[in-house]
């Protein structure tokens, strides 16, 4: 197996492979970039096929939080960990101490905090062991008092970002009847299809989860597909919600929406889809920079929160990705290869 000459690697700073044989943790901890500060990237509990599959993840999903963190402007670098395991079954008292000891002996230098299969009561274990974990805090906002949990968030920074995105694409000012096929009623997109529904919107829905599925179907008027069903719909807009990868050779061809903008981080299976979404005409809101509202909101846990201050900053969103659809248009190029550029000026 390559290491520093594969193509994710991408001159990662640091990567920690960790293991404690008592309670089964198999870890991967990536470092990608830390000139903007501290790498900060939530963790991800999967039960990856290979212990490849693995590595490259934690590689792939800790570069794009250094371009997330640049393009949102926030004082944090790139950073993820993922752990080898079925979180309904391996996850335990001990593998999440030992985890934390093993982000501890980092010094600081990564913030752990909660992704796909671990959640806010983990990381509140966590802080027993290690100080440099995130988005544990509760807060009171206007709308009450809410947990660490940034998925709230992240939903309204993509809520903000498929506004600016119809705009652009679609000469629309909000998203009042148009058609959205959403994928992944998790946290992130349940919460996202009731902002969409409550501004008019009309949803498709699917998940691979069916108590997440009959949840989310009591509760909206979506109608309801089936998971491979979700891309060939007829609809304006597709916002992936659920996990990576989903724009393939497979997938592509069958979309009909104009707009692709959704919360799942690696939207894209390869970099070369991008220009292939551009010569479709599918304008692609690049994923790292429309679900930046979690690590936003995470920031502001940690530095103080201010409710207005974090509001204003994740509607930053809207604004950064006009400036990349506007760019992308002028130069003919694809908004990801766009964004990266942008990013990049800031790191
Ligand atoms: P989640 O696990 O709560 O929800 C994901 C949902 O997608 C689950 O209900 C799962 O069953 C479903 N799913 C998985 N594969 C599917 C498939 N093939 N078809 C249909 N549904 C499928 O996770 P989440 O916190 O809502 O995050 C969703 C995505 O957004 C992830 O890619 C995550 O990395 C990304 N993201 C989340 C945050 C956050 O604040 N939680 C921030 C930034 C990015």
């Amino acid at each position: 197996m390559s290491v520093f000459s594969a193509p994710d690697f991408d001159d990662h700073e640091q990567v920690v492979f960790c293991s404690d044989a008592t309670s089964g943790l198999r870890a991967v901890i990536a470092i990608h970039n830390c000139r903007r500060g501290p790498a900060l990237g939530g963790c991800r509990m999967w039960p990856y096929p290979t212990e490849q599959d693995a590595v490259r993840d934690a590689l792939r999903l800790s570069r794009g939080m250094t371009y997330k963190s640049a393009m949102a402007r926030l004082p944090l670098g790139g950073g993820k960990a993922v752990v080898i395991g079925d979180p309904r079954r391996d996850k335990n008292r001990g593998l999440l101490e030992a985890l934390a000891l093993a982000v501890d002996r980092l010094g600081g230098r990564y913030i752990i905090a909660e992704d796909s299969g671990t959640t806010v009561e983990d990381m509140q274990r966590m802080r027993h062991f290690t100080q440099h974990v995130a988005g544990v805090e509760a807060r009171v906002t206007a709308d009450g008092v809410h947990s660490g949990d940034p998925s709230p968030a992240t939903a309204y920074g993509v809520f903000v970002g498929i506004r600016a995105a119809v705009r652009s694409r679609l000469g629309c000012d909000d998203v009042a009847g148009l058609k959205i096929a959403l994928q992944g009623v998790g946290q992130v997109g349940l919460a996202l299809a009731r902002r969409l529904e409550a501004a008019g919107a009309r949803l498709w829905i699917t998940d691979v989860r069916r108590e997440a599925l009959s949840r989310a179907a009591r509760e909206l008027a979506a109608t309801v597909v089936e998971p491979e069903a979700i891309f060939g719909l007829d609809v304006d807009l597709f916002a992936p919600c659920a996990l990576g990868a989903v724009i393939d050779d497979r997938s592509l061809p069958r979309l009909k929406a104009a707009v692709i903008a959704g919360a799942a981080n690696n939207q894209l299976a390869e970099a070369r889809h991008d220009g292939e979404l551009s010569r479709r005409g599918i304008l692609y809101a690049p994923d790292y920079v429309i679900n930046a509202g979690g690590i936003i909101d995470i920031h502001y846990q940690r530095s103080g929160y201010d409710h207005a201050a974090v509001t204003r900053h994740i509607e930053g969103i809207g604004e950064s990705l006009t400036e990349i659809f506007h760019r992308a248009r002028e130069q003919g190029r694809p908004t990801g290869e766009i964004a990266d550029r942008m990013a990049e000026e800031f790191f």
